[in-house]
């Protein structure tokens, strides 16, 4: 197989490497990758920002098809397309697993990072953890929908919106893109968009934003406060402490704000403000494997359409580079198929 691999210095490059693939082990499935979408975590893994892993298979947006099984295997089977997600695999047995929080297991893998993921022509899988993409999803839009849909679908279902009630979306991005049409077209809700780029901003707008802010021209929150009395949610997939600030600001007494992104600093969070407006501030991380096949399901019934621009396999070192430099808007995700050197 050919796979985009961290490289030895472990500085932010990677590399296209030629592997053998392996024997499926009990509970395993080998996975034909189709596609597999290009994040900013895939930046970090490979610049050695959360430990050194030269050699790791990177990738957590992989989709693809089953073409082999291991014996005892019983939730796939051949043909299957599945998704090869940051959530590689739990336990499946700690208090998290149990109550429905799997992401959160202490011993979790996680593809592309501690596990060998998705960004490759074949990747194995623990078979019970690869989420079924649905018939009528376009397989390289459920790419993005495997880490952006799910984390900003579940972070809209964390904030607790009704419908009818305003959610502000900080950062209009990859991730703000798909929170903005999941908080419209499947919560209901009424939408505002926060971003410093003007034509992000009008994507959210093309994606059903009902109110788009730029916080480089005008006070966000106060804004909101004004506009809508504050919002009832916020949902901050923005890397920018200043975005979190203004999210406590910009909601209505009682409201939530979910966290999502993950600058390396931290937030202002005034006591009076959390005590006497009764504001809830929570971490939202990724989705369970039910989370993925919801935000799916939305995909397939066309309700949230994600943006993406296809590359070639080869491509992969020069689109990380784009990606450092701040070059790309849309979801790069490669098309494994292309240039893999294989008949399919
Ligand atoms: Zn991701
Ligand atoms: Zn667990």
């Amino acid at each position: 197989m050919r796979a985009v691999v961290v490289n030895q210095a472990v500085e932010g490059d990677v590399e296209v490497v030629e592997r053998d693939i392996r024997e499926l082990e009990a509970g395993e499935a080998l996975v034909e990758v189709e596609y597999c979408g290009v994040c900013h975590t895939d930046l970090h893994v490979a610049a050695g920002d959360y430990g050194e892993k030269p050699g790791r298979v990177l990738g957590h947006e992989g989709i693809g098809k089953v073409s082999k099984v291991a014996d005892d295997v019983k939730s796939l089977k051949v043909g299957d397309r599945v998704s090869i997600a940051w959530l590689f695999e739990s336990c499946g047995s700690c208090e998290y697993c149990n109550t429905g929080r799997e992401t959160l297991c202490r011993t979790v893998l996680n593809a592309g990072y501690t596990a060998d993921g998705g960004m490759a022509t074949h990747c194995i899988v623990t078979a019970d953890y690869a989420v079924k993409v649905p018939d009528g999803l376009d397989p390289a839009q459920a790419s993005s929908i495997t880490c952006a849909g799910v984390t900003t679908y579940k972070g809209v279902k964390v904030s607790n919106v009704r419908p009818g009630q305003w959610i502000a979306v900080y950062g209009a991005g990859g991730l703000g893109n798909l929170g903005v049409q999941y908080a419209k077209k499947v919560f209901g809700a009424h939408v505002i968009a926060i971003d410093i780029n003007d034509d992000k901003l009008e994507f959210a707008k093309e994606s059903g934003a009902d109110l788009v802010i730029n916080p480089q021209k005008e006070d966000a929150a106060k804004v909101i406060q004004e506009k809508v009395g504050g919002a009832h949610a916020a949902i901050v997939t923005a890397v920018s402490a200043a975005a979190f600030n203004s999210a406590v600001d910009a909601v209505r007494a009682g409201g939530r704000v979910v966290a999502i992104g993950l600058p390396p600093e931290s937030m202002d969070l005034s006591i009076p403000r959390l005590v006497l407006d009764g504001i809830e501030v929570v971490g939202s991380l990724v989705g369970t494997r039910q989370d993925l096949a919801e935000a799916f399901q939305f995909g397939a019934e066309g309700l949230v359409v994600p943006k993406v621009q296809l590359r070639n396999l080869d491509e992969a070192p020069a689109i990380f580079q784009e990606m450092r430099e701040g070059k790309i808007t849309g979801r790069m995700v490669i098309d494994m198929k292309c240039a893999c050197g294989h008949e399919h």
